[in-house]
């Protein structure tokens, strides 16, 4: 049987507009959530990234800022610029696009956003949170990959997860949000041993590597739900065939464009797997609807007593 698609970007837009809606509730009562995005240098991927969050933004009726400093940026003027943006009333969430420029310390920048503003939840504050299940700022693609899997109604507590891949930005915090979810979870990465024979175990399988199409047959359970957060741009015509040979409509717009984008899971998953999201249209939308979730929610943890003062008087 064919795998159920769990679309992502209809996910995505119920997220949006019930952020929206908050935004005017929270608007009214005098309160406008705010995004502050450092976008440093010249990076053309990071340009487009910041495009589309401004204007998510600006959809949503979230006030959006974005600061542009140039390639030359030092750590220090980089701090100076956060730690300003840290005192501002008005700003709610910061969110440091990266990569920085290579002269850069970027783990200090980060550590210099107020961890009550860090919508990317990267601080360790943020991750101490997480950890120990207290209220805090989630990291937006791990936050999208459980409000994919709890909207498709698909069952996490005491589900055998497996996530592979233990990045501080996706695979750490999913599988510490499953962890919470009261999933059994395993984390693996490039030195597991035996990883298709550990990926077969679980009923949800996260795969976020890195790797076109990594992910085939022998990884999977039947039946399994399978999150596949890889974005991979493959070029090369040979890959192209090993992955999408005979799909016709990836195949005009690949040689439209010379390339096209490819989940770490190999498309015959999607006749073994139960579920599985798309790519493209699976959790990619997600990261950003969570974005504008995590501005509102910091300006609701930061802000949201002054707004019941403010709405009383
Ligand atoms: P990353 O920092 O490069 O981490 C990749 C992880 O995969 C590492 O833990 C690595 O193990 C593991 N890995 C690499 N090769 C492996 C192999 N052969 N077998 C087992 N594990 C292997 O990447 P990331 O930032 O987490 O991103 C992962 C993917 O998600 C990328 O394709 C990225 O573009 C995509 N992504 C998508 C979104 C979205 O919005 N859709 C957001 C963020 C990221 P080691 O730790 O041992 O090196």
């Amino acid at each position: 049987m064919a795998a159920i698609i769990l679309d992502g970007k209809k996910i995505a837009d119920d997220i949006r507009s019930e952020v929206a809606a908050e935004v005017v509730s929270m608007t009214a009562a005098g309160i406008r959530p705010g995004l502050a995005v450092i976008l440093a240098g010249q990076n053309p991927a990071s340009e487009i990234y910041v495009r589309g969050k401004v204007k998510s933004c600006e959809e949503i009726g979230i006030y959006s800022e974005k600061l542009t400093p140039p390639d030359t940026v030092s750590t220090e003027e980089l701090l100076d610029i956060v730690l300003d943006l840290n005192r501002r009333d008005d700003i709610d969430g910061i969110l440091v696009q990266l990569p920085l420029p290579p002269q850069v310390d970027s783990k200090q920048v980060l550590m210099g956003v107020d961890p009550a503003k860090d919508v990317d939840g990267f601080h360790p504050v943020n991750v101490g949170l997480l950890s120990t299940q207290r209220p805090g700022l989630v990291p937006c693609t791990p936050a999208g990959i459980i409000e994919i899997l709890k909207r498709s109604n698909i069952p996490i507590a005491g589900q055998e997860a497996v996530v592979v891949g233990r990045s501080d930005i996706v695979g750490k915090p999913t599988a510490m949000l499953l962890i919470n979810g009261n999933a059994t979870v395993t984390v693996c990465h490039s030195k597991t041993r035996n990883l298709p024979g550990v990926c077969r175990r679980a009923e949800i399988l996260v795969a976020a590597i890195g790797r076109a199409g990594m992910i085939t047959r022998e990884f999977v359970k039947p039946g399994a739900t399978v999150i596949d957060v890889g974005t991979n741009r493959v070029t090369d015509r040979g890959e192209f065939d090993r992955l999408f040979a005979g799909d016709a409509k990836r195949e005009e717009s690949f040689r439209a464009k010379g390339s096209t984008l490819a989940g770490d899971v190999h498309p015959e998953i999607y006749k073994v797997a139960g579920a599985i999201t798309p790519v493209p249209g699976g959790v990619g939308p997600l990261t950003i609807a969570m974005l504008m979730a995590n501005t509102v929610k910091a300006a609701r943890l930061r802000r949201g007593n002054r707004m019941r003062e403010l709405a009383r008087t």
